[in-house]
């Protein structure tokens, strides 16, 4: 087990594992095989010991990327997830064209990923707790919020208010705004943030959870608006990209910056939480502010 196999023994051990086909996602996540590199810090790891932390790294704590569905999995008490607005169906309101039409581009999305749009949302028990969860995954269009994404977090905030159930919102959003539906894809960000506020002054509870990468309109509306916000280590999490900030300012930026742990550091999160002990510490949170 110590001895790290050749790269083709990792190779031959691919093909029978569940993990893939929840994730449905060949080149993120955990890849397939026996054994598995880390990005993280490069180990080779026995992929039985990352399953069984929920795709986390024994040795250097790396978070690999999950989809909505196989979140939703380790979060909710098994067999409780009823989904809600799952017809919902992006279109293409601007007809938007870059390097392929925008309708094309969805149709791929949804064949490659199995999802209609980047975000799932219903209703489930987490360690017998009723709670509305909702969660936006990278996979799709990198998990940036369009029309659907943004109604659907809308409507479930709504139906949370209405049943008085604790909410909860997962991001997996790099894109943040999706500029294929231009202004529809902006105003998403309003009126969810509206729905939010309505959602408070009604006494609910919004615990927003942020992964891997968390960016743009996504961290500037429903992601930073928690009652307790919480962030997996090490994930991305910012507006503009470091990039497009240093282009912009022309100053060099503090290291770790946009980082869960400088976040952390700097007030704008409340708590960093492994994985593995999201859905207890989920629980303990509801039940701390008595919901
Ligand atoms: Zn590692």
């Amino acid at each position: 087990m110590s001895e790290n196999p050749s790269a083709s023994a990792v190779s031959q051990a691919q093909g029978a594992n569940s993990w893939e086909n929840l994730t449905k996602r060949p080149k993120r996540g955990v890849p397939a095989g026996l054994w598995l590199r880390c990005p993280g810090c490069g180990a080779t790891v026995f992929r039985k010991d990352v399953e069984k932390l929920l795709g986390v790294c024994p040795e250097c704590d790396y978070h690999w990327y999950v989809s909505a569905r196989e979140r939703i999995r380790q979060l909710l008490d098994e067999g409780t997830f009823e989904e809600w607005f799952a017809d919902l169906e992006p279109c293409d309101p601007i007809e938007f064209v870059d390097k392929m039409p925008y309708r094309e581009r969805l149709r791929r999305e949804q064949e490659r990923t199995g999802l209609r749009d980047a975000a799932v949302v219903g209703t489930g028990m987490i360690r017998a707790r009723r709670v509305a969860i909702g969660v936006t995954d990278s996979a799709f269009m990198m998990g940036s919020m369009g029309s659907v994404v943004g109604e659907k977090l809308t409507r479930l905030i709504e139906r949370a208010q209405e049943e008085q159930l604790p909410l909860i919102i997962v991001s997996g959003s790099g894109g943040g705004a999706r500029m294929q539906e231009g202004v529809f894809s902006l105003m998403q960000m309003a009126k969810v943030s509206a729905a939010l506020a309505r959602f408070d002054a009604a006494g609910g509870l919004y615990i927003s959870v942020l992964t891997n990468p968390t960016m743009g309109g996504v961290a500037a509306s429903f992601a930073s608006l928690g009652d307790v916000v919480i962030a997996e280590p090490k994930a991305l999490i910012g507006f503009a990209g470091p990039r497009t900030i240093m282009a912009t300012i022309r100053i060099e930026l503090p290291k770790g910056f946009q980082t869960s742990e400088f976040l952390l550091e700097h007030g704008f999160i409340d708590r960093i939480v492994r994985r593995p002990e999201l859905k207890s510490e989920l629980a303990r949170i509801i039940d701390y502010c008595g919901k």
